[in-house]
C-alpha cells in the first residue's frame, strides 16, 4: 500500500508540473508581436520591446527555478528525506510537540536557503536591469529576517496549535484545529495593516491637499470616510504602483502605494480609489475570508481522515506513523484538491474586480479608471495579451484589455 501511494505522490508532483509547464508554454506563444491597438498611447514601440525582454526574461527565470525545486523534491523524496530530518530531529526530542515544531523549522529554514538566490536575483539582476529595484541590500536583508521571524512565530503557534489539538482532541481535533485556524484568519484579515504592514512600511494619513480634497467628495458619496485613507512608502522597494482595500469594522483601511500617486493624474487616483472603495462596499473581503473559512474546513476535515493513515508516514520513509511526516504525505496528495479549490477562489476574485470597476465607473469617472488602469499596467511592463487559459487558471485580476471593454459600458 505504501509503495502505491510513494508513486502517487511522484505523479501528481509530475503532473502538476507538466500541467504549469503547459499553461506557461501556452501563454508564451500568446505573447503579441505588435502592441494591442488600444494600448499604443501607453506602449509605444521601445517599451513594447522592453516589455517583451522583460517577459521573455521571466519566462526563463521561471521556467529554471520551478524546475530547480521539482528536482530537489523529487531527489529529497526518492532518498526518503523527510524521514531522514525526522531522524536527525529526534536525536534532539522526541517530545510530541517539540519533534514537529523543529522538524517544520528545520524544513522551513532549508527552504528559504533554497530560494533565497532565486529572489535575490529576482529583485537585484531582473528587476534592477527593467529599472524597477529601489530596494537597498539593507532593506533586502531585513526583509528576509523580519520574514522568517514571522513565519517562525506565526507558523510555529498555529502547528503548534493544531498539534496539541491533535494530541488530545482525538478524532474531533479537526474541528478544534478549524475553530482555531478561522479565528486566527479573521484576527489576521482585521489586523493585517495594523500590526504586520508596518513591520515592513511606513504609512501615512493622506495629506491636505489639491488630491484630498479631489477624494473628499468623491469618498462622501460612495459612502467611506477618508480618515481610512493612507499612503505607503513602497517607493522604497519597487516603482511597480497599486492599491488596495484590507481589514473590516474599525480596522479597515485603503492603502495607497505612494509610486501610483506619482504616476497617475489625480482624477485617476480618484478613480482607483473608488474601485479599493468598491470593495468594501461589496462586502469583498468579507465573503473572501468566509470562503477561506470554509476551504479549511473541507481541508482539515479530510486531514482529520487521513493523517493517522500508516501508510500515508510509510509512503515517506517512517515506519511509526506521525502527525507532521502524515501531514506532508496528505499536502501533497491533496494538491489537486487544493488547486480546484484555488480556482474557485481566483474566478470569485476577478468577478469581484469587475464589480469594483462598475462601482468605480458609478462613483468616479470610468474614462479616468479605464487609463489609470492602463498606466500602471504598461508602467509595471504586464503582459498585454495573456493567453486566455493561462489567464483562467492563474489570474485574480482580469487582463487589462477585458477590463476596459467591460468599462466602455458605462462610458457615455
Ligand atoms: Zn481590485
Amino acid at each position: 500500500m505504501h509503495t502505491t501511494l510513494f508513486y502517487i505522490i511522484i505523479a501528481i508532483l509530475l503532473a502538476d508540473a507538466v500541467w504549469s509547464w503547459i499553461l506557461e508554454e501556452l501563454n508564451r506563444r500568446s505573447w503579441a508581436h505588435k502592441v494591442p491597438e488600444r494600448l499604443a498611447d501607453v506602449y509605444p514601440q521601445e517599451k513594447f520591446e522592453k516589455q517583451k525582454q522583460y517577459r521573455k526574461i521571466n519566462h526563463r527565470f521561471g521556467e529554471i527555478s520551478s524546475t530547480f525545486s521539482l528536482v530537489i523534491l523529487l531527489v529529497f523524496l526518492w532518498y526518503h528525506g523527510f524521514a531522514w530530518v525526522d531522524g536527525m530531529v529526534q536525536q534532539f526530542t522526541v517530545h510530541w510537540l517539540w519533534r514537529p515544531l523543529f522538524f517544520f523549522g528545520v524544513m522551513g529554514l532549508a527552504s528559504f536557503i533554497i530560494s533565497l538566490p532565486f529572489s535575490v536575483y529576482q529583485t537585484f539582476v531582473i528587476e534592477e536591469r527593467f529599472g524597477f529595484n529601489k530596494t537597498t541590500p539593507k532593506t533586502f536583508v531585513l526583509d528576509q529576517i523580519k520574514g522568517l521571524l514571522l513565519g517562525a512565530i506565526i507558523g510555529g503557534v498555529l502547528l503548534g496549535l493544531v498539534v496539541w489539538f491533535y494530541e488530545f482532541a482525538g478524532r474531533w481535533f479537526w474541528l478544534y484545529a478549524w475553530a482555531g485556524l478561522s479565528l486566527f484568519m479573521i484576527f489576521f484579515s482585521k489586523f493585517y495593516t495594523t500590526l504586520i504592514l508596518p513591520l515592513f512600511n511606513k504609512q501615512t494619513p493622506l495629506e491636505e491637499g489639491e488630491l484630498r480634497t479631489a477624494i473628499e467628495a468623491m469618498s462622501k458619496r460612495a459612502g467611506f470616510t477618508l480618515e481610512n485613507v493612507y499612503v505607503m512608502d513602497s517607493s522604497k522597494r519597487s516603482t511597480k504602483a497599486n492599491a488596495f482595500f484590507s481589514g473590516f469594522g474599525k480596522n479597515k483601511r485603503i492603502v495607497l502605494f505612494d509610486t501610483l500617486i506619482n504616476d497617475l493624474e489625480t482624477r485617476e487616483i480618484v478613480a482607483v480609489l473608488a474601485h479599493e472603495i468598491g470593495h468594501f462596499r461589496l462586502r469583498h473581503i468579507i465573503w473572501s475570508t468566509v470562503l477561506s473559512v470554509l476551504q479549511t474546513g473541507l481541508t482539515l476535515f479530510l486531514l482529520g481522515w487521513f493523517v493517522s493513515e500508516p501508510s500515508l508516514s510509510r509512503a515517506l520513509g517512517v515506519d511509526a506513523p506521525v502527525f507532521h511526516i502524515g501531514l506532508i504525505g496528505f499536502a501533497i496528495l491533496y494538491s489537486p484538491v487544493s488547486e480546484i479549490l484555488g480556482l474557485g477562489m481566483t474566478i470569485f476574485s476577478r468577478r469581484n474586480e469587475y464589480q469594483a470597476d462598475a462601482f468605480a465607473a458609478k462613483y468616479a469617472d470610468a474614462r479616468a479608471l479605464q487609463s489609470a488602469l492602463k498606466k500602471i499596467s504598461a508602467n509595471a511592463l504586464s503582459n498585454p495579451t495573456p493567453h486566455p487559459w493561462y489567464v483562467f487558471f492563474n489570474y485574480s485580476h482580469p487582463p487589462l484589455l477585458k477590463r476596459l471593454e467591460a468599462l466602455d459600458r458605462f462610458l457615455d
